[in-house]
């Protein structure tokens, strides 16, 4: 049976206040007397990681279905082994990632060395958000070890079975003081900001989001914000429009909607609203059937808030021309689409983040990226085309966090591509050798010796001053 959620969130007290001061002064402790720095224990905490992942997986995968109903596939492609590989990643590429940087120098250092170090920032707070609520926890954890940093690990308090068990599993398997996991909701992370941190990793909202830049001005401490926004969809009539529909509707589908780069909304002509229209209402149905509610693959909405939210956003916007059934009392929403949507609707106020795709009408691609470009800068903006010139003209003319052609969701998984928003939708990137790159400093050093030549060329460079040494 699932996990108890016995986490009740809202409940500071005074103890746990003077807890995060003492959770960041051990995990500072234990970075300064050097438990996570070496590579060697680098290593030994990503296995320990990875091991856990694997030892625990069956009750992961129940945590992750009492929260979002998550479904198993689901759960171990986009949580638990994806996890998995990031860690092994990690582990075959550290040693090339760690190496000192030597830049080309210029002549007057020709007999120093000059280099760039790889340090880590000391203590960083990773607060991961609830839609994927162990790999948006976890995967910036793995790149802050690779780094060399002590953690503390905040996991969203939204999808409490989760969060729970991150918090039992961690200290059985890596160091408490070094990586202690702190669980708890809003009053709670307010008070955890206020203590000082090397590094601040943030994933949620932009408005929460705005709140963690302030709280980090107080020591000027560098964050890296994985915000949301609405991600548009641009499709024209040069696809193949079975493919296309299948990767646009499995974009919207998967973790019920709930994830930063679904496509939120589609731009096109009417002639492609309607064939687009009719293969989703065909291909939803070869997917979930008749009755979706009963479908194992499709997950619930996470809480009663956003359900009643996206209930609202659906009924107050455009037609509903596919799905539409819910049920209040099982968080179900039916994969829906909305056609003839107005940009004034209130589906198109806000992210959607659940399983309602809208369309609106515009006359060709200018008019879509005159739309995009009067609205803020969207984490990923997709584009559905085979003619190339129409691909590069989006590409060129618009700015978002990442850029998908054909496809959507999958840029994600490359790990060679940074991944991250831009504007409102964030600031910072992470993934793969990104995620080491995040959570490493970049010591700038030059080191001489005492070589009389050396010295001589730089003897200009002192008093008494005068022309003639101006003049060298
Ligand atoms: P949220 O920002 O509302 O909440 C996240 C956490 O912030 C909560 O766990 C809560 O404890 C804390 N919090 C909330 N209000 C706070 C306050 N006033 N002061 C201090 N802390 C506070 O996140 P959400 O809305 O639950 O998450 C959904 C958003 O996250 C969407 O916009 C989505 O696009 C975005 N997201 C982005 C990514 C990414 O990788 N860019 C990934 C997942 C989700």
């Amino acid at each position: 049976s699932p996990p108890k959620n016995n986490y009740i969130p809202g409940t500071v007290t005074n103890e746990n206040m003077a807890n995060y001061a003492d959770i960041v002064e051990k995990a500072r402790t234990a970075f300064n007397s050097n438990q996570t720095k070496s590579l060697h224990l680098r290593k030994h905490h990503l296995r320990q990681l990875l091991k856990l992942l694997k030892e625990n997986s069956p009750d992961l995968q129940i945590a992750l279905a009492s929260d979002l109903r998550k479904s198993k596939q689901e759960a171990v492609l986009f949580e638990i082994e994806y996890l998995k590989n990031d860690i092994i990643n990690a582990l075959n590429s550290l040693e090339s990632w760690m190496k000192t940087e030597r830049p080309d120098k210029p002549l007057i250092n020709i007999l120093d060395d000059v280099l760039i170090h790889k340090d880590p920032y000391g203590v960083v707070l990773v607060m991961g958000a609830w839609n994927y609520p162990l790999q948006l926890t976890l995967l910036p954890v793995v790149g802050a070890i690779a780094a060399g940093n002590s953690v503390v690990i905040k996991p969203s308090e939204i999808a409490p079975a989760t969060a729970k068990l991150i918090a039992e599993l961690v200290p059985k398997y890596l160091n408490r003081d070094a990586f202690p996991v702190v669980l708890g909701g809003v009053e709670e992370t307010t008070e955890l900001l206020k203590q000082r941190f090397d590094y601040i990793f943030y994933t949620g909202s932009t408005s929460v989001g705005k709140i963690v830049r302030a709280a980090a001005n107080e020591y000027l401490t560098p964050v890296t914000l994985e915000l949301g926004g609405k991600s548009p969809l641009y499709i024209d009539g040069t696809v193949n429009m079975d493919i296309a529909v299948k990767r646009i509707i499995w974009g919207k589908c998967i973790n019920a909607g709930q994830t930063c780069i679904a496509p939120d909304y589609v731009l096109c002509t009417r002639q492609i609203q309607n064939t687009f229209v009719e293969k989703a209402k065909q291909l939803l149905k070869a997917w979930y059937t008749d009755d979706p509610k009963n479908s194992p693959d499709l997950c619930r909405i996470v809480s009663e808030k956003h359900f009643v939210r996206l209930l609202d956003l659906m009924t107050n916007s455009g037609s509903i021309s596919v799905g539409g059934r819910h049920d209040k009392k099982d968080l179900y929403i039916e994969p829906t689409i909305l056609t003839d949507v107005k940009p004034t609707d209130p589906i198109m106020k806000e992210e959607i983040f659940g399983p309602i795709l809208p369309i609106v009408i515009v006359d060709n691609a200018y008019d879509a990226i005159n739309y995009i470009n009067s609205r803020s800068k969207p984490l990923t903006l997709y584009v559905f085309s085979s003619d190339q010139e129409m691909q590069n003209l989006f590409m060129r003319q618009t700015s978002s966090g990442s850029f998908c052609v054909n496809d959507t969701v999958s840029h994600y998984a490359v790990e060679n591509l940074p991944f991250g928003g831009v504007g409102l939708s964030g600031m910072g990137a992470y993934h793969g050798k990104h995620t080491f790159d995040t959570f490493t400093h970049r010591k700038s050093c030059l080191v001489k010796d005492f070589n009389i030549i050396g010295e001589s060329f730089s003897s200009a460079k002192y008093p008494p001053y005068s022309e003639k040494k101006l003049s060298m």
